[in-house]
């Protein structure tokens, strides 16, 4: 099918099929509060993978539509015009998914893909911990092996849409003996299995977008370790540079890129004569084209098996600054109409009419713009990154790198 034919069909199945509900992250932090929401997320992905929509380059012979970039950009510029209810599902298909087509075993990707693909098992990622946030690799949840397989005990934080999880992937500690990024191992994790404990954080927003996970004794089967054990540092940077591009490129995130609200506010003050506020939506509108650009080069790149190793940390670095950047314009453009509206939804907040429910969708797209300088690395990480990996500027001193864990003070085992 040529490509105008193959748009033209997207459109026509969007206008069709996309739920005309104003918020589109579904499900994003309502918790047991919000089961129905996460229903007709799942119900909208299955319809969007039967459709042949969902996983459009993804390897056909696990269950992906095995079609090119361009396939999948022409979908993402119809899409862009609508809020998907897709938000639950961006874990999955955003980092999780993309590390298991990279490093899982062929029956770790047939038994899995399809499943996530068609938004039938919701995925999380299990990486951070209270005392290793940043600082990844100095986490204490432990492994150990057991007759067929591992049992997990430890904790984790920050587990964005784990209140829904079936699965997540999960970095522990298998071998206490040497440094810490060499004593790690991937594992997929049933999040329904016994001994997993999660419990929803609020966050400013009012809403619960990330988790506190407990693991007391969780089983994990051997076939569920994913790369190799001791390597999993390796397959976390895996995931993290798909992190940080599907985060710079809004993968999952509903169509409209991060702030769909905010956007709109800002939209509709285009027409304003005031010559400052035109300026600064010109860069606002220049900044996101580039980012769009540099986002597309590094899809383009990586499909060509060239790895846009740290440079997807600039683009999660220029997506995070955008983003605040649109935040306090929308802000000075909305007034005091940015943080009142009435319960009710009739009226006030300037998406009184087409905000989330209750009114208040621009208060709390501008609440949720802060976390996108944290989620996925906080600035700072990522431009101690891009001047060491870009740049190639002098890197910061780390005394811990070739000390074995357990004579970390990190370690929670041995004060030195
Ligand atoms: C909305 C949201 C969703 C998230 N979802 C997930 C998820 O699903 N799964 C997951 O595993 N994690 C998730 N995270 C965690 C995220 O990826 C970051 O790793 C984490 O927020 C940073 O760790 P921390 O908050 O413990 O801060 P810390 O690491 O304690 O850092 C505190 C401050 O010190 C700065 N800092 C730390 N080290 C350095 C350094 N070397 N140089 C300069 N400055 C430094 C940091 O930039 C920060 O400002 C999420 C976070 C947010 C906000």
């Amino acid at each position: 099918m040529d490509l105008e034919e193959y748009r033209r069909r997207a459109r026509t199945w969007l206008e069709a099929n996309v739920p005309d509900v104003p918020d589109g992250r579904a499900g994003q932090g309502g918790g047991a509060a919000d089961p129905g929401g996460v229903a007709a997320a799942k119900e909208f992905m299955a319809k969007l993978y039967d459709a042949g929509y969902s996983g459009i380059t993804w390897p056909a012979e696990w269950g992906g539509q095995g079609l090119t970039q361009a396939e999948e950009r022409a979908f993402a510029a119809e899409a862009a015009a609508f809020t998907l209810p897709t938000y639950v599902f961006s874990i999955g298909l955003g980092m999780c998914g993309p590390t298991l087509v990279d490093l899982g075993t062929d029956a770790q990707r047939r038994r899995h893909i399809r499943p996530l693909l068609r938004g039938e098992e919701i995925w999380c990622q299990l990486f951070s911990e209270p005392a290793a946030g940043s600082d990844v690799a100095a986490l204490q949840t432990r492994a150990t092996a057991t007759d067929g397989g591992w049992v997990v005990d430890g904790q984790k934080v920050w587990t964005s849409v784990a209140q829904h999880a079936d699965r997540g992937l999960l970095l522990a500690r298998t071998d206490v003996d040497v440094p810490k990024h060499r004593g790690l191992t991937m594992f997929i994790v049933d999040m329904h299995a016994p001994g997993v404990t999660v419990r929803p954080l609020r966050d400013m927003t009012g809403r619960a977008h990330f988790n506190e996970i407990f693991f007391d004794g969780v089983h994990i089967p051997a076939e569920n370790v994913v790369g190799r054990v001791g390597d999993g540092w390796n397959c976390a940077v895996t995931t993290l540079l798909h992190e940080r591009l599907s985060i710079s490129s809004g993968v999952g995130m509903g169509g409209q890129k991060d702030n769909p609200v905010a956007f709109e506010a800002l939209r509709r003050s285009a027409d304003t004569a005031d010559p400052v506020v035109r300026d600064r939506l010109v860069e606002l509108h220049i900044r996101s084209r580039a980012l769009a650009l540099f986002n597309q080069r590094l899809a383009q790149e990586t499909k060509a098996g060239i790895f846009p190793g740290a440079r997807g940390s600039a683009a999660k670095l220029l997506l995070a600054e955008l983003t605040m950047f649109q935040a306090d314009l929308a802000t000075s453009l909305a007034g005091p109409e940015a943080v009142a509206w009435s319960e009710d939804g009739t009226g006030d907040g300037p998406e009184g009419d087409a905000g989330t429910a209750g009114g208040g969708g621009l208060a709390h797209a501008l609440a949720l713009a802060p976390a996108m300088a944290l989620g996925g690395g906080t600035n700072e990480i990522m431009r101690n990154i891009v001047s060491e990996r870009v740049l190639n500027l002098p890197p910061e001193p780390r005394t811990d790198k070739n000390v074995p864990f357990k004579e970390l003070r990190t370690s929670g085992e041995a004060p030195r």
